[in-house]
């Protein structure tokens, strides 16, 4: 690691202005990331959103949006410039439109960066992003992408500012994310890795929670109590089953776990 602590964003959902205000002044985060797009809902509601998010966050803060693929180019070009005045500046919009070619041709076109985070999922993924010149910014995710030491690869070749996001693991699975983001030579912007407490349990004796908008450099083991307590293994018979040949795989596989 080249750093001992890793900033975070502040995750906003779908919701009123009112409750996107209290989850962003809560967080104590200084970078907000705001769901936009979300079906049922327009552009008014998600200019309302980004507002107060921006109120929330001061002048100082960064707002960005995630559209998880969901608008179409010309929507993206219609909507991206409303809510970049809306945030008074937006930091990035991650995913506004659904292929590698979409995102090229909206980065062309508007000034905001443009990050690729769904555009990115398997190892080669990164590189056709780049050679298209399609994202200014690229949200890597450990588990997808092959572990660690992958994604600093990644990271090394494909020569773009990475952000470290979780694909919504344990404290486990995020210690690997915390990892890459503290070996990373850069880290310009927050990571989405702040989400340990949207799960109503964790399986680590000490979750790794944020502190004032950024999470401590650690790692973290499974509490045995906890794994006993996993409401997977207790939910169904079929739930139990496939959770009990899962782990057994894992162990074939790792064949050092017990
Ligand atoms: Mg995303």
């Amino acid at each position: 690691p080249v750093r001992e602590t890793v900033p975070v964003n502040a995750t906003v959902p779908a919701v009123g202005p009112e409750r996107a205000h209290e989850i962003v002044t809560r967080s104590r985060c200084a970078t907000a990331k705001v769901k936009v797009a979300d079906p049922g809902q327009s552009l008014a509601d998600d200019i309302a959103r980004v507002e107060a998010v921006r109120d929330a966050l001061g002048p100082a803060g960064n707002v960005r949006i995630d559209v998880n693929g969901l608008w179409t180019v010309d929507q993206a070009l219609a909507a991206i410039g409303v809510l970049d005045r809306a945030a008074g500046g937006l930091e990035y919009v991650e995913q506004p439109c659904a292929t590698v070619e979409e995102l090229a041709d909206v980065r062309r076109k508007v000034d905001v960066p443009i990050a690729a985070d769904e555009s990115i999922r398997r190892a080669a993924d990164p590189y056709r992003v780049r050679d298209l010149e399609a994202a200014d910014v690229a949200v890597l995710k450990v588990q997808p992408l092959g572990g660690v030491r992958a994604c600093l690869r990644i990271a090394e070749d494909i020569g773009l500012p990475c952000v470290v996001s979780s694909a919504l693991e344990t404290s486990v699975g995020m210690a690997a994310g915390i990892a890459l983001a503290a070996a990373l030579p850069e880290l310009p912007y927050a990571c989405g890795l702040g989400t340990v407490s949207m799960f109503t349990e964790d399986i680590a004796a000490s979750p790794l929670l944020p502190s004032g908008g950024v999470l401590p450099v650690l790692t973290a083991s499974p509490a045995p109590e906890r794994l006993l307590a996993d409401r997977a293994l207790q939910a169904t018979p079929e739930r139990a089953e496939f959770w009990r040949k899962r782990l057994a795989d894992v162990r074939a596989y790792r064949g050092t776990l017990r």
